[in-house]
């Protein structure tokens, strides 16, 4: 039934660079095989999902929306690719994004623009447009997506989805194409909290090939479901509620804390410090992060290569220049700039001390609040093009959720409501590093 969804609706939603039918049909043969043998299978078995497409699929092309891989079929999975297949899910494709995932409405890949399925003149949001877009559009009950600056939130909270960034370190970003490394992480995209959580326990725990991956039990995330959060104390930073945030989101956000009241938990303004500061450290950092990491692609060892060139230093070139999007190049010249000799300090030094600074910001209200609530993004969806000309403006979509990447945190978005057009609105629920539980616990009640 997805796979005739996906026929019916895609052609109009653009969500999927590869649909795998033939696949998923075998997969799906293969758990319906198993059940009816009485196997015990794992309770996702059978289920499907869609894969964002800077994730690898082994035998499944892995593009990340740009020409440089255009033609990239990876020859092994992603940790978190690997947990799919071992609980017999059934992988329906890969979905559309921005290229290398830099970007906040899909408007960056180099294929093609997903729409928003609430209303298909404006933006999905991005870089995980396709994955919320697809999961909006019932084209799949779950997908996978990864989050940098807000790549999971913001999608999620444009298309009235369920979205979830994990702690950093909770996923192993193992297989996930990067972007920026200490900023990266995997999370779900689905229809409510509780699919969240099942889709947490199938993605998250200890892997040795990531470095950066926390060695700690993995909890039962479906424990925190059904609790009461009478008690539960919850921050509403001043910052993210003044000037510039739309009057129905400041609203639809104030209701859901009236709500959060209403079942006995305790919010409170409060200031949290140097979020100013996050977007110009955010793009600093993601920068200088992705000119290093993105040098890999150079036309010898993965994708593009250029038909002609002089020499091994043109072949270089030759390669970028056709194989990268504008916005790509554009914070590769960035990053290399910031991390030019001369330039180190005055750049990317002084955006790790203000990183330490913004952590301690956060540090400081999770010492008195279980959770931080706020807008995931100042406004509601725009409309296509509106911003593709001054990236200034794209950068500031993505206030409210940068800080939270800085800092490492786990946070979700989810739907408190609609604007006066009828596009969704979503609220931020922001928890302690590892606290993944009182996020989770706090949505679902408020579901
Ligand atoms: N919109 C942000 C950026 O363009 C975040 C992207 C992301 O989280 N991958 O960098």
């Amino acid at each position: 039934s997805c796979l005739e969804r996906i026929d019916m609706v895609d052609p109009k939603v653009n969500a999927y660079i590869t649909v795998d039918a033939e696949g998923a049909l075998a997969q799906a043969a293969k758990a319906d095989e198993a059940r009816t043998a009485g196997e015990a299978v794992h309770p996702l078995a059978g289920v499907p999902i869609a894969v964002k497409d800077n994730i690898c699929t082994k035998g499944l092309a892995t593009t990340c929306a740009s020409r440089m891989l255009e033609h990239f079929v990876p020859p092994y999975d992603a940790f978190v690719t690997r947990r799919i297949r071992e609980a017999g899910m059934v992988i329906l494709g890969k979905l559309n994004m921005d290229e290398f995932a830099m970007g906040s409405s899909t408007e960056n890949s180099s294929f093609f623009q997903t729409k928003n399925p609430w209303n298909l003149d404006y933006v999905p949001g991005g870089s995980s447009g396709g994955s919320a877009a697809c999961v909006a559009a019932d084209m799949a009950p779950l997908a996978l997506g990864s989050d940098t600056g807000g790549s999971i939130r913001q999608p999620a909270h444009y298309c009235g989805v369920v979205g979830m960034k994990p702690t950093y370190g909770r996923v192993s970003r193992y297989g996930l194409v990067a972007f920026a490394s200490s900023l990266d992480q995997i999370g779900p995209l689905t229809k409510d909290v509780r699919d969240a959580a099942l889709a947490l326990n199938l993605i998250c725990g200890h892997d040795p090939m990531d470095s950066s991956s926390a060695p700690l039990e993995v909890p039962d995330f479906t424990a925190s479901l059904g609790q009461d959060v009478a008690g539960m104390r919850i921050a509403l930073p001043r910052a993210f509620m003044g000037e510039g945030i739309q009057r129905e989101v400041k609203e639809a956000v104030l209701a859901a804390a009236a709500r959060f009241e209403a079942m006995g938990a305790v919010v409170e303004e409060v200031d949290l410090t140097m979020t100013d500061m996050a977007l110009p450290a955010y793009y600093l950092i993601s920068s200088a992060e992705a000119s290093s990491n993105l040098a890999r692609f150079d036309g010898i060892k993965y994708g593009h290569r250029a038909k002609s060139y002089d020499n091994l230093l043109d072949l270089y070139k030759q390669t970028r220049e056709e194989g990268f999007g504008t916005e790509v190049k554009r914070r590769i010249m960035l990053g290399t700039y910031a991390l030019s000799s001369g330039y180190y300090d005055a750049y990317y030094k002084k955006a790790q001390q203000v990183r330490t600074l913004i952590k301690g910001g956060f540090d400081e209200i999770f010492a008195a609040y279980d959770l931080i609530l706020t807008p995931t993004g100042p406004t509601t969806a725009f409309k296509l093009g509106a911003k593709t000309a001054d990236p200034v403006a794209m950068y500031l979509n993505d206030i409210c959720t940068v800080p939270v990447n800085i800092a490492g945190l786990p946070a979700i978005s989810m739907n408190c409501g609609f604007d006066d057009l009828g596009l969704p609105i979503g609220l931020q629920l922001v928890g302690k590093a590892f606290d993944e539980h009182s996020i989770l616990k706090a949505a679902d009640a408020y579901e």
